[in-house]
């Protein structure tokens, strides 16, 4: 009987030791970096439109192309959608914070009225110095592969610097949003099909830059 009595209690002891262990985060890897990427828009919401072609369905392509450089380089990738559905923005934020993202990278494309061109990368309008450089990482690499016009990391909101994207403002962790160029400017959308694999790498090699 006290036998029966020590095995129970080396077994309720080692399942309390374990789960305390998952509570503190020890089989989850919390030192480790995460990065939560974020394809802007889908679904219903298609973002910015241009002779049938959607914003939300470059930002997915380029999203998860980045992702698969950045897991083929060990790092951990969460991503806020995975496929063409809608993901409203509060909920894209609050996932990267309940899994603990230590980088949250949010991919769109820009749009104007006018011809215009390049790459923008915004940062939240209180973004600490070392958040900028990890922003200034990922338009230092995009550079490299050539976007005609670097238009620079911007802080706040487009239009308004006293506003902010809410995926910049409502992640914990240090964030960006990467305008990956003009979907209405044809040139813009030349360079994107011509040089998507570089782009790609460049945002991957920008991010993983950052996490060092
Ligand atoms: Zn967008």
């Amino acid at each position: 009987m006290r036998k029966k009595l020590k095995i129970i209690l080396l077994v309720f002891t080692a399942a309390l030791t374990v789960f305390v262990m998952w509570q503190f985060g020890v089989f989850s890897g919390t030192d480790q970096p995460k990065v939560c990427l974020d394809a802007g828009h889908g679904g219903s919401d298609v973002g910015a439109e241009y002779n049938g072609r959607y914003e939300k369905d470059d930002n997915l392509k380029l999203t998860l192309a980045v992702g698969e450089i950045l897991k083929d380089n060990g790092i951990k990738v969460i991503h806020t959608r995975k496929d063409d559905k809608f993901v409203e923005l509060e909920e894209r934020a609050a996932y990267a914070n309940k899994k603990k993202a230590t980088f949250f990278v949010s991919i769109h494309r820009n749009s104007a009225e006018a011809q215009v061109s390049g790459v923008e990368i915004w940062i939240e309008n209180t973004a600490p110095v070392y958040e900028e450089k990890m922003a200034k990482n990922i338009l230092g690499k995009i550079d490299e592969v050539g976007y005609g016009n670097s238009r620079g990391v911007k802080r706040g909101y487009q239009g308004d610097t006293s506003l902010n994207y809410l995926v910049n403002s409502a992640t914990d962790m240090p964030s960006c949003l990467v305008e990956m160029g003009f979907i209405t400017t044809e040139k813009d959308n030349e360079l994107f099909d011509e040089n998507f694999d570089e782009y790609a790498r460049a945002i991957a090699e920008g991010i993983m830059e950052s996490l060092k």
